[in-house]
């Protein structure tokens, strides 16, 4: 059977990652969670000094991208690829609501993009991939046979995050959930390289009021179609 690129894009707090988990679970393909890219970026700039509250060293951060590693190992207990940086694994590290705070900075750097688009396209040569993020549909793969974007209100989308936030024993409250996901939503969608924007051959996927259950049902018939076209 051949094997196809599926790109999920969406705004923040979609449940892009769940779904692409699961979906590539399904189909025997990998996953890689390009977020989780960027926050490592944004971690790393912030246990290296280079953001200190609203202080952000763009430059200084450009000049140390070449030591920035970052790789991805499948842990077979969780099922699916942890991020690593620099052979650190930071996969909880990178999920706080600190990291969430500085994240869309760091990845309107032109010169970051283009260091993890690069990664992100190697990783994805062979298809047989599920991969969620921003601008996989538009930059990264815009020949990707399936792209599913999705979209949910704002409101829905940080109570969403708040719970995650929450139990995972993080001390946030609802409003700056709320402020985080709109914040993000507004830097991401506006910045000048590869803002957020549903691709021309997207199908978007509004999961406001769709269950977990419901959104995969729809969105792995939507892969089985794209598969057996492609075949
Ligand atoms: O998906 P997640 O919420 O973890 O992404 C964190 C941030 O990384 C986004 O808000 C966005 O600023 C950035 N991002 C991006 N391009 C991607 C994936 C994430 O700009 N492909």
């Amino acid at each position: 059977m051949n094997k196809i690129t599926i790109a999920i894009d969406g705004f923040s707090s979609t449940g892009k990652s769940t779904i692409a988990k699961q979906l590539a679970k399904q189909l025997g393909y990998v996953y890689v969670d390009t977020g989780a890219m960027y926050r490592s970026v944004t971690l790393y700039a912030m246990e290296n000094g280079l953001i200190n509250n609203n202080d952000f060293n763009k430059e200084a951060l450009v000049y140390q991208l070449p030591s920035i590693q970052i790789s991805f190992e499948f842990n077979a207990d969780l099922g699916f690829a942890e991020v690593y940086l620099n052979g650190i694994n930071v996969e909880k590290k990178i999920r706080t609501l600190k990291v969430s705070g500085y994240v869309s900075q760091v990845a309107a750097v032109s010169e970051v993009r283009q260091k993890l688009v690069e990664q992100q396209q190697k990783m994805g040569e062979d298809k047989g991939v599920v991969m969620d993020g921003r601008d996989i549909g538009t930059v990264v793969f815009p020949n990707a046979k399936l792209k599913v974007f999705m979209v949910a209100s704002a409101e829905t989308r940080a109570e969403r995050r708040y719970k995650e936030l929450i139990n995972r024993g993080e001390h946030v409250n609802y409003e700056a959930v709320l402020k985080n996901v709109t914040d993000r939503d507004y830097i991401d969608t506006n910045r000048a390289d590869s803002p957020l924007i549903k691709a021309d051959d997207a199908i978007e996927i509004d999961n406001s009021y769709l269950s977990l259950e419901e959104q995969f049902d729809k969105i792995l018939q939507l892969a089985i179609m794209a598969i057996e076209d492609y075949e």
